[in-house]
C-alpha cells in the first residue's frame, strides 16, 4: 500500500457518496415501488406458499460492481414480496398481526440518513430525549408515576427481556440461591418469557404453572396458595408474570388480584401486555387493565398495537434506578460522553449500545396522524373481533370465551368426523385460498383455529372475507 493510491482509492470510496441525481433516481424508484405495494394490498394475496424460496435472491450474488436499482428492486420484489406471510395486508389475522404505518417508513428513512446517535444523551440529546419521551408517554398510558422509565428494544421478547433482568438484579439473585427461587406463570405466557428467564441465568429457578380459570386467566386464589406453599418449604417467591392479552386468546388475567398478592408477597410483579397494552388507549378497555398500574414492569409492542413495521417493542419499569443498575456499565472509551446529564441513556438501561434511533419511527406517526386515529383503529379492532364471535356461532362453529380483546379461538364440530383433523383441513383450506391468512394453536388436547385482529388495514370487508372463506372451507371439506 503507498500514498498514491490514495486518489484512485478515493475516486472508488466516492460512489460511496453519490451524488443528488442518483439519489433522487434511487428515492423515487424506491418510493414508487413501495407506493405500489400499499395499492395492490386489497387485491392481493395474504398467503402465498413460497415456490421459489428466494432463488431470485440466489441470482444475485455479491460483485465488484454495483447493480442498477430497478434490477434489484425487482429481485426484491421477487424474491422477498412476493411469498410467505404477507403482514402489511389487512387480510392477515393469524398470529398477532404486525402493522407498517406509513409515516414509520419515513422515520427510519429519515434515521438512517442523518444517522443520529441515540444510545447515549450526550452524544445526542435531542434523540434520546425524544426516545425517553416517547417511553414516559407509554408509563402514563399504562398509569405508572412520574419517574417511570424504561427502553425501547426491538421487540417484545428483548423488552421481557430486560424487565426480568432488572427483577433479578434488583433481587441481587446470587447463583447459590437460584434454585431455591420461584417463579409464577401460567401456561399461557408467551414462551418468550421461558426463554429470557434462561437467557437471564434463571434457568435452574423453580417455575410454577398456575392453574387457569375457563376464560383462560391466571387463577389468583391457586397463585395465593403456591406462594404459601413454596414458602413452607423454604422457597423464595420471586417473579410473577402475568399477561395482558394471552396469543392464544388475547386474555386479560385479573391484574388487579395478581397486583394484591404480588405487592403483600414483596414479589416482583412483571406484566406481559406485548399485545395487548396498546388497547389502554380505548377507555371503554381500560377496566380491563385495572391493576397494570401496580405492576413493576411492563412490556408492551409498538409493531403489534400501534401499528408499527417490525423492529419496536418496549419495556416500562417502574424502578429506573434497578434498571439502571442492570444495565450501567463504563468503558475508558467513553469518558467523554458523561457529563451534567438531564436525561438517563437508552445504553445505560438496556444491553444495547449503539443502537437504531428507533424512537423516530414511533414519534413522527404520532406526530403526523395524531392520537385519534389509533384510539379508533384499537376500538375497531375488538368491534371487528367480537363481530366475527358471533357471526362464525351463527355459521355453526364453536367459539372459546368471549374475547378479552381482539383475538379469539374457535373450531368447527363435524358430525361423525375426528375434529381436530377437521380443523387443520379448514386452516389448510383457508391458507390455500391466500386471501386472509389464520393460525392456529392447540389447548390441552384441543385443536383451536384463531382469530387476530390487530392490522390496521384489517376492516369490517376483511372479516366478512373471512367468513365467507370458512362458510366455503367447510362446504368443501364437509
Ligand atoms: C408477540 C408477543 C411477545 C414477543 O414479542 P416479539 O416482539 O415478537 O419479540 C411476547 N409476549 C406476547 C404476549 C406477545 O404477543
Amino acid at each position: 500500500m503507498t500514498f498514491d493510491q490514495l486518489e484512485w482509492l478515493e475516486a472508488q470510496a466516492r460512489m460511496l457518496e453519490p451524488g443528488a441525481a442518483d439519489r433522487e433516481n434511487w428515492t423515487s424508484k424506491a418510493a414508487q415501488y413501495g407506493s405500489a405495494f400499499i395499492d395492490g394490498l386489497p387485491e392481493g394475496k395474504t398467503y402465498l406458499p413460497d415456490q421459489d424460496r428466494g432463488r431470485a435472491l440466489a441470482s444475485l450474488p455479491f460483485g465488484e460492481e454495483g447493480r442498477g436499482i430497478d434490477e434489484v428492486l425487482e429481485a426484491i420484489h421477487l424474491g422477498v414480496n412476493s411469498s410467505g406471510i404477507n403482514p402489511a395486508s389487512g387480510g392477515h389475522l393469524g398470529y398477532v398481526p404486525g402493522g407498517g404505518v406509513f409515516p414509520s417508513a419515513l422515520g427510519d428513512y429519515l434515521a438512517a440518513v442523518t444517522n443520529r446517535y441515540a444510545g447515549i444523551f450526550f452524544a445526542n440529546p435531542g434523540a434520546v430525549r425524544m426516545e425517553n419521551d416517547l417511553i414516559r408517554w407509554m408509563c402514563q398510558l399504562v398509569g405508572y408515576p412520574e419517574g417511570a422509565l424504561g427502553n425501547l428494544a426491538s421487540g417484545g421478547s428483548i423488552a421481557n427481556l430486560i424487565a426480568i433482568t432488572t427483577a433479578r438484579d434488583y433481587f441481587q439473585v446470587k447463583s447459590a440461591s437460584i434454585p431455591l427461587l420461584t417463579i409464577y406463570l401460567t401456561s399461557q405466557v408467551h414462551h418468550c418469557v421461558q426463554k429470557a428467564i434462561r437467557i437471564a441465568g434463571l434457568g435452574e429457578a423453580q417455575i410454577r404453572y398456575i392453574p387457569l380459570d375457563e376464560q383462560f386467566r391466571m387463577q389468583p386464589g391457586a397463585l395465593q396458595q403456591a406462594i404459601d406453599s413454596d414458602k413452607s418449604c423454604g422457597l423464595i417467591p420471586f417473579l410473577v408474570v402475568a399477561s395482558a392479552g394471552t396469543t392464544d386468546t388475547g386474555a386479560v388475567d385479573p391484574l388487579d388480584e395478581i397486583a394484591d398478592i404480588a405487592g403483600k408477597e414483596r414479589i416482583w410483579y412483571h406484566v406481559d401486555a406485548a399485545y395487548g397494552g396498546f388497547f389502554t388507549l380505548v377507555e371503554a378497555l381500560r377496566p380491563t387493565f385495572k391493576g397494570i398500574e401496580r405492576s413493576d414492569s411492563v412490556a408492551i409492542d409498538p409493531h403489534k398495537g400501534l401499528f408499527l413495521p417490525y423492529g419496536l417493542g418496549a419495556v416500562l419499569i417502574r424502578n429506573v434506578e434497578a434498571q439502571f443498575k442492570a444495565h450501567h456499565y463504563m468503558g475508558n472509551y467513553m469518558q467523554d460522553a458523561f457529563g451534567p446529564e438531564q436525561e438517563v441513556s437508552p445504553a445505560d438501561l438496556s444491553p444495547e449500545l449503539t443502537k437504531h434511533f428507533r424512537g423516530l419511527r414511533m414519534w413522527l406517526p404520532l406526530q403526523l396522524l395524531g392520537l385519534a386515529p389509533f384510539r379508533a383503529a384499537l376500538q375497531e379492532k375488538v368491534l371487528l373481533c367480537r363481530y366475527f364471535y358471533e357471526k362464525v356461532q351463527a355459521l355453526g362453529f364453536q367459539t372459546g370465551p368471549y374475547p378479552d380483546l381482539s383475538i379469539m379461538i374457535f373450531r368447527y364440530a363435524p358430525s361423525g368426523k375426528d375434529a381436530n383433523a377437521f380443523n387443520e383441513a379448514l386452516v389448510r383450506y383457508v391458507q390455500g385460498d391466500g386471501r386472509v391468512f389464520l393460525s392456529s394453536t392447540t389447548i390441552g388436547d384441543t385443536y383451536w383455529i384463531r382469530l387476530a385482529v390487530l392490522s390496521f388495514r384489517t376492516h369490517k370487508r376483511e372479516i366478512d372475507l373471512c367468513l365467507d372463506i370458512l362458510r366455503q372451507g367447510v362446504t368443501y371439506l364437509g
